[in-house]
């Protein structure tokens, strides 16, 4: 089996690369390297450096003729998506339905698609359903929500086959401190250089933090499972950034209290996704828990850290 995985020089992309090619798959990686980096690249894979929106991007596709693609490259900055909604629209809206005709002209079988929790904004309900109302509060919601029904409509048009997963908080080693999710990120860069943790709003938020090896097995289950399904890829579970930002400081040995910034906009404040559907139709269940995702990221960030100095 061949597969291509747009993104996969980036935090996520980078991970699902190095477990497809642990099972065997040959992976070709598409990646404009706007925020990814070649050095996460996993050698066994053959790196093209273009751009979703090119026209290289169609030749690659066609001469490659993968039998999947995963569709991860994105601009992924909620800030970002709300002062420039344009340029946010024009790699996720935009890149998505140039990479979808490329696809269709190649005769790939199935699209996998990295969305997004950002679809449904600030819904009130302690616990959202796939089939809950979509309203994003943000460009990047908003772009991703677009994108998903373009890959609906290009299976009623022409019968390509998909999966959408809904991420929730993806966090792990190798995520910049930066972009959508990022909190965990952020926190470990300044525990690293020993200031204290900024929290934006009061704390209370919550969201719901996936780590990425569980990310990673619900994109390898999805090749074989949940044909044309939307699908959350989350844990179910809440945590509030007061609480995160507790636990890393407990692991760091830290007793610097956080200090506290006004809300952004386009900031969602209560996010918890069930993951029932999931567990149905990848047969898939998360296996990390935040007690053990953050223990196993904050190790492997302290240690590259030490690494690099
Ligand atoms: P990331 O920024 O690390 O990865 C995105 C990758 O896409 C980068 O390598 C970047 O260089 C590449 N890219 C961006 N624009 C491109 C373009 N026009 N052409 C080619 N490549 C391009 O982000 P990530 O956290 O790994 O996110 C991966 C995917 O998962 C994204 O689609 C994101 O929207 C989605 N997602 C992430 C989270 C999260 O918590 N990290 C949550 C929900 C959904």
């Amino acid at each position: 089996m061949k597969a291509l995985v747009t993104g996969g020089a980036g935090f996520i992309g980078s991970h699902l690369v190095r477990a497809l090619a642990d099972s065997g798959i040959r992976v070709h990686v598409l990646d404009n390297l706007s925020t990814g980096n070649v050095a996460n690249v996993d050698p066994r894979a053959v790196m093209h450096i273009a751009d979703i929106r090119s026209s290289e991007t169609r030749t690659l596709l066609i001469r490659e003729s993968p039998d999947i693609v995963f569709h991860l490259a994105a601009q992924a900055d909620v800030q970002h998506s709300i002062h420039q909604p344009d340029e946010d629209a024009e790699v996720n809206v935009l890149g998505t339905i140039y990479l979808l005709q490329a696809c269709h002209e190649a005769g790939v079988a199935k699209l996998i698609f990295a969305s997004t929790s950002g679809v449904y904004g600030e819904l009130e309900k302690q616990c959202i359903h796939e089939d809950d109302p979509t309203e994003p509060i943000s460009g990047y919601g908003l772009s991703k929500l677009t994108a998903e029904s373009y890959i609906r409509l290009f299976y009623r048009l022409y019968g390509m086959n998909y999966t959408i997963l809904r991420y929730g908080n993806v966090y792990g080693p190798g995520q910049a401190a930066k972009g959508e999710g990022g909190v965990v990120a952020l926190f470990m860069e300044r525990l690293k250089k020993g200031s204290p943790l900024l929290i934006h709003g009061d704390g209370t938020q919550t969201r719901d933090f996936v780590y990425v090896k569980d990310v990673v097995r619900a994109n390898v289950a999805a090749i074989r499972a949940a044909d044309q399904r939307t699908v959350h890829v989350s844990t179910g579970r809440t945590t509030s950034i007061n609480r995160l930002a507790y636990d890393l400081l407990k692991l760091h040995g830290s007793s610097v209290r956080p200090v506290y910034s006004p809300a952004r906009a386009g900031d969602i404040h209560h996010s918890c996704l069930s993951n029932a559907v999931a567990r149905h139709w990848l047969r898939w269940e998360p296996l990390y828990g935040i007690s053990a995702g953050l223990k196993e990221t904050y190790t492997s960030s302290m240690d590259s850290g030490k690494k690099g100095t």
